[in-house]
């Protein structure tokens, strides 16, 4: 079984659907890339290889969200 969490309520569960409000529960880890933009990865590697003008420092490690609630 999976830990699942419920968005909307922000509560983790191992049931497929929230006991809280009965919505579904989701996976609480993003997935790995972005669905709306599944090849920034790669733009970042190309704009990386092609800049280098250091203006992004922070790349690579992505903060944690602050939990609502
Ligand atoms: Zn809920």
């Amino acid at each position: 079984m999976k830990l699942k969490k419920c968005k909307p309520c922000g509560i983790y569960t191992l049931r497929e659907t929230c006991p809280n409000c009965g919505g579904p529960a989701s996976s609480p880890h993003p997935p790995k890339f972005s669905p709306l933009d599944p090849y920034g990865k790669y733009r970042r590697m190309l704009k990386k290889q092609a800049g280098g003008d250091g203006n992004e420092k922070n790349c690579g490690k992505i903060p944690a969200k602050a939990e609502a609630g």
